[in-house]
């Protein structure tokens, strides 16, 4: 069965078919790496999987925008140091156009989440805080503050201090929240210090003090934030990347505190492997090419959904956008669509559908693959349209030359920006210089390749058989493009125009 309705088929056996709530979130410190994509695409895939089994859902993605700014992203100007430590929310933001920070990255992230087809609800954590919806659970986890030191000991064997509360107010003095300890609770207002050293990444002020911790004033640390949100939302479906789902881990601790603590039973769990890019897991602060939009803009939505749902939650996926991975991908599905020609009911169908934006499957048509056409584009004398008709046998259809037009535009993307050397092709206007000495038995051959063209225009295949006689191939790759390999050289060959083959292979017979 395909993963998601596996998963959906796990969530409608403990909730039935109504008003199932599924949660994913972000903290948006950054711009968002393209591995948190994977989140969006599992549950948007498991509420899709629910609403064809007829399970009512809802999907909300959080932006945690109370987080604190504790890690540096390289591309910020210097001047935002000093914000280190205060919650997201009240950084400017980086264009002074947004209304903050977190709004500024939580922004390009979501025109990532549209335009890949997925529609969560969005909503700002700040918001569950302000409005005063987490009251009751600050007031339950600091009265419980022994409890949830024992859980984190249990658990996770994490020892916290005695007078170590599970909440931090944004201090009163400096408006940082990282920095900040609670140290007691009269059952009205807690205090407070603001310490120098607590953590690495910022500064406190030294400040103490004693203040109401509701409506806004505090948050949560996120192993017992996560179990709280759990209960204020009503989360059903929640799953999380393998880093916080080891035994002893954050979504271990957070669902002991829920259970033992907020008397809220943990969702429905879907632990989920990483994205890598180019083998890497970079995180939001560094790395070229890492980010949502810069993978997203590689390729189509169908494409990028491929990559993000084509795998079983449990592997791992490695987009390297300078190796193999985009043809691979434009294979697959184009693997994909030849198959639900015919079979519309396994788990490559159900694959098949996933990958459209709501489900909406083309119809059946003829394409030229993704590596073919990346070919053709650079090939100053060859008609994209004309080559993809030989192939086919007749006239495109409007869909077809529509997908034609679409792959032609991201293979040029892909080759200005990141393709391998072995995808890069220049057709040289002169034979070149390593085409210059090969041994009278290869010239021999070439110059029998070169009359066998001349006087049988012969088709692709029947080129291709010619040339398997001789396996001088690497002769041939030299000869055009000054390189060892290359496309198929009997389809190559026959769709160059005949005078320009011919008149090179004598230049490299010579
Ligand atoms: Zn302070």
């Amino acid at each position: 069965m395909f993963w998601a309705d596996r998963i959906a088929g796990e969530v409608i056996a403990r909730f039935g078919k109504k008003s199932i709530l599924i949660r994913d979130e972000k903290t948006p410190s950054g711009r968002v790496h393209v591995g948190s994509m994977r989140g969006v695409a599992i549950h948007g895939a498991i509420s899709e999987a629910l609403s064809a089994q007829g399970a009512k859902n809802v999907f909300k993605y959080e932006f945690n925008d109370m987080d604190p700014m504790d890690g540096f992203p390289e591309y910020l100007p210097e001047e935002f140091r000093v914000y280190m430590g205060k919650p997201l929310r009240s950084v400017p933001s980086p264009d002074g156009k947004a209304a903050n920070f977190a709004e500024y990255f939580a922004e390009e992230f979501k025109q990532v989440i549209r335009a890949s087809g997925w529609t969560p609800e969005f909503y700002n954590v700040s918001e569950l805080y302000f409005s005063g919806k987490m009251d009751e659970m600050i007031r339950i986890a600091l009265t419980h503050a022994k409890d949830i030191r024992r859980i984190y000991k249990e658990v996770s064997g994490s020892v916290k201090p005695d007078d170590w509360y599970p909440l931090q107010v944004i201090c009163e003095a400096c408006g940082k929240v990282g920095t900040t300890q609670v140290t007691g609770f009269d059952g009205q207002l807690v205090s407070y210090r603001c310490e120098r050293a607590l953590v690495k990444w910022a500064e406190g002020c030294g400040h103490e003090g004693k203040v109401s911790p509701f409506g806004g004033k505090a948050k949560f640390p996120f192993k017992v934030e996560w179990p709280a949100k759990w209960k204020v939302v009503g989360v059903m479906v929640e799953g999380a990347g393998k880093d916080h789902s080891t035994k002893g881990g954050a979504r271990d601790v957070a669902a002991h505190i829920a259970q033992e603590v907020f008397a809220y039973e943990a969702p429905v769990d879907a632990p989920y492997e990483f994205f890598l890019v180019g083998g890497k897991k970079m995180s939001s602060s560094k790395g070229r090419g890492s980010s949502a939009k810069e993978i997203a803009d590689l390729v189509p939505p169908k494409i990028f959904r491929l990559a993000l749902l084509g795998k079983d939650v449990m592997q791992a996926i490695n987009f390297d956008p300078e190796g193999d991975t985009i043809p691979v991908l434009y294979d697959h599905y184009d693997k994909l669509a030849e198959q639900y020609k015919t079979i519309k009911d396994d788990d490559y169908a159900r694959l098949f559908e996933f990958i459209h934006p709501g489900h909406q499957v083309p119809e059946a048509r003829f394409v030229v693959r993704f590596s073919q056409v990346a070919f053709i584009v650079q090939m100053p004398h060859m008609d994209l349209y004309k080559e993809a008709e030989v192939q086919k046998g007749s006239v495109l259809s409007a869909v077809e030359r529509t997908e034609l037009s679409e792959r032609a535009e991201y293979a040029k993307r892909w080759l200005e920006a990141y393709a391998p050397e072995k995808f890069v092709f220049k057709l040289h206007d002169e034979l070149p210089e390593v085409a210059k000495h090969f041994s009278p038995e290869e010239k021999k051959i070439l110059a029998d390749i070169a009359d066998f063209i001349e006087t049988k225009h012969p088709s692709a295949e029947e080129l291709h058989a010619k040339l398997h006689e001789h396996k001088k191939f690497k002769e041939i790759y030299l000869a055009f493009f000054a390189k060892v390999s290359g496309p198929k050289a009997g389809w190559f060959l026959t769709a160059l125009p005949v005078d320009f083959a011919v008149k090179r292979l004598r230049e490299a017979s010579q």
